[in-house]
């Protein structure tokens, strides 16, 4: 081998090596430098062997560290719900102890990046930081990527500004059908039917609702359910 073309190979596999070396270290820079998986899952997600959550939705996986969520969506935002009396971002659940009556924070939260993947938690603790805490992890962990369209009659423009088909939600006494609307309608439901939508990044929408729908939570957990319906993947 010429003495060049050897020098100019060592040169290109030098840039090579160093190459692989950034592009490592970028993948650790965007995702989370300072994770420290506890799962196998989170271990083999950390070095690289699943790369999407769609990877472990098709494997049938359960998520329990809310790292993973964090490390494959951004974006993520989140809104604690209306649940209680009078608005209030809390209701008081009471339980009997050996030393009486305790109060204790119960919050719902909803996530989404605002384009598709939207979660919902509900959060239980004596303080409520504590509460907010526990219904976000648990938000995470029960995320959902809803598939958008546009299945308005009216429209049929063919963008995800909308959903493709009628769906519906349900828990407790309260049932809820959203149904495609044409660009522009923006989303025709109450609040916390909103908080949620928008959070998935729906636009327009029509919903009609049943059952006593006071119960906010209930309210949440129904709209989510219908969403969950347009889950791509069905958990
Ligand atoms: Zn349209």
């Amino acid at each position: 081998m010429p003495e060049v073309q050897k020098v100019v190979e060592e040169k290109e596999l030098k840039e090579e090596v160093v190459q692989e070396a950034k592009q490592i270290e970028e993948a650790e820079i965007d995702h989370l430098p300072n994770w420290i998986p506890k799962t196998g899952m989170g271990k083999a997600i950390k070095r690289g062997k699943i790369t999407s959550l769609e990877e472990l939705w098709k494997m049938g996986k359960v998520i329990k560290e809310p790292e993973i969520i964090d490390y494959f969506v951004h974006d993520l935002q989140e809104r604690v719900l209306k649940t209680g009396r009078g608005k209030r971002p809390f209701k008081w659940v009471q339980r009997m102890t050996d030393s009486g009556r305790r109060n204790k924070y119960s919050v719902m939260v909803a996530i989404g990046d605002n384009k598709s993947f939207v979660g919902l938690g509900l959060g239980r603790a004596k303080e409520y930081g504590g509460a907010i805490a526990s219904a976000l992890r648990n938000a995470k962990l029960d995320i959902v990527f809803v598939k958008k369209g546009c299945g308005s009659w009216d429209c049929g423009c063919g963008a995800d500004h909308s959903i493709p088909v009628d769906s519906y939600g349900k828990s407790g006494s309260v049932t809820i059908i959203l149904r495609p609307a044409p660009k522009g309608a923006g989303i025709i439901a109450n609040n916390t039917t909103r908080d949620i939508l928008e959070l998935a990044g729906v636009k327009d929408v029509y919903s009609s609702t049943k059952g006593h729908t006071k119960t906010r939570s209930n309210l949440a957990k129904a709209t989510f359910d219908a969403l969950r319906s347009l889950s791509m993947i069905k958990q």
